[in-house]
């Protein structure tokens, strides 16, 4: 019997794995071939793994205002991650908007941390274990794969969500967490960028705007406001601010883009390309030009006044139209999971099966672009061995 099964080596099931006090019998279960694949994925393979700020910053980050994850990232925050990391070996570096990374900007040093820490407990990981099912018994779980089953004590589901469904993750847990009577506040698709109507901007692709201010409109009502940084795609919009917004962008929704243009833009004596160019790429000045019927050598004055008002209205207020989601193969994040009515925010253990727990995007918790869903993962992980750690006692040092 082993103290404690762990179902997923992802960052949660991982910082469970090696949080857990040592001479406790832990065994991780992994259906992919290695451990951490979304984890070495992340950040562009350089893991951008938590960001700086204090605790009363972070907890606005996250979806419920971070209701849901306050016990646990108050007992292992950004501070305790990065502390957790640099005593490891491993240095940390911070880039201008507070976005932390190894300084090496590689994902896998970030796993052989966890790696170098398992093997040390001898508590590596079992790989393709494609875990199909457990069953409650009157003393712990029965797990079943497809090869074989493991009786443990303690039961994590740390499997993750169901998006980029080629790292492993394909709702296995919610699955399992539904069919032992486990409410799931209903899935979506977060952290992707959009497609949109108009589309015909190849010549701005790579164009990103620092800071841009834009609005989300939900059937012709503003829905909420945003300045961030923005990123023309071939097809549509991305980058951190679209990002962040695209955890709330529905397909017919528009954003209107704002490019605050100063009153006095159009005075000196440059043509309308020239004089735009004091607020944007000229790629995306012609563009803009072009999407209302002028040449940019144009001089305002010579325009006509349905020119002039298009153009007054591009520079302040251009629509685009949500047309297509990243979906489930290209957003970074699972919005939903399995809900906190049925797990206790304090231990993140099952209200409804005593010793099974949940950890990581398996929950309903999601969180903004810039390192803060790792954190999360790695801060409820962390909160399921500290609970396990006082309450297996007799075992372990
Ligand atoms: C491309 C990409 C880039 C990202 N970049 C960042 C970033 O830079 N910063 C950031 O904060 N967040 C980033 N994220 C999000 C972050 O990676 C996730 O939020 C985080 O990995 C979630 O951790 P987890 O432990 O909950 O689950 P996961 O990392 O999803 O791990 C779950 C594990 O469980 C395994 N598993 C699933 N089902 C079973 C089963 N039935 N049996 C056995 N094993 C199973 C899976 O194979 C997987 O290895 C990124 C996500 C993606 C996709």
């Amino acid at each position: 019997m082993w103290d404690v099964i762990i179902v997923g080596a992802g960052p949660s099931g991982l910082m469970c794995g090696v949080t857990l006090k040592s001479g406790l019998k832990v065994l991780i279960l992994e259906k992919n071939e290695i451990s951490g694949k979304k984890l070495l994925a992340s950040g562009g393979g350089r893991c951008n793994l938590t960001h700086t700020g204090n605790l009363e910053a972070l907890y606005p980050r996250y979806n419920a205002g971070g209701r849901y994850i306050k016990r646990a990232l108050s007992l292992f925050d950004n501070q305790a991650l990065m502390a957790f990391f640099t005593a490891r070996g491993l240095p940390l570096t911070v880039d201008e908007g507070g976005r932390v990374f190894p300084e090496s900007q590689l994902s896998r040093d970030v796993l052989e941390v966890f790696s170098r820490e398992l093997r040390i407990l001898g508590r590596r990981p079992v790989t393709g274990e494609h875990v199909r099912g457990f069953t409650p018994l009157e003393t712990g779980f029965e797990v079943t794969t497809d090869e074989k089953t493991y009786r443990g004590r303690i039961l994590l589901l740390a499997t993750g969500g169901v998006t980029y469904p080629t790292l492993g993750t394909t709702g296995d847990g919610h699955a399992l967490a539904r069919a032992t009577g486990h409410d799931l506040t209903p899935t979506g698709y977060g952290l992707g960028g959009i497609k949109t109507e108009p589309d015909n901007f190849e010549t701005l692709q790579g164009i990103s705007l620092k800071g841009v201010k834009f609005e989300l409109y939900k059937k012709g009502r503003k829905f909420r406001s945003y300045r961030s940084d923005l990123l023309f795609t071939g097809e549509g919009l991305s980058g951190p601010g679209i990002l962040n917004a695209s955890r709330d962008i529905e397909i017919g929704d528009e954003i209107h883009l704002d490019f605050e243009p100063p009153e006095n833009l159009f005075a000196g004596p440059k043509n309308c390309l020239n004089a735009m160019k004091g607020l944007m790429p000229a790629a995306l000045g012609a563009w803009l030009l072009d999407s209302c019927g002028i040449s940019g050598t144009a001089f305002y004055p010579q325009l006509g006044k349905r020119e002039k008002t298009a153009l007054a209205r591009a520079l302040a207020s251009k629509v685009f139209t949500v047309t297509a989601l990243a979906g489930p193969m290209k957003s970074m994040i699972t919005t939903g999971g399995v809900s906190f009515k049925d797990v206790s925010l304090k231990t993140l253990e099952s209200r409804k099966i005593p010793g099974l727990f949940f950890a990581g995007e398996i929950l309903d918790v999601d969180g903004e672009s810039g390192g803060y869903n790792l954190q999360a993962a790695f801060s409820m992980g962390h909160l399921v061995a500290r609970t396990l750690n006082e309450r297996i006692s007799g075992l372990g040092d």
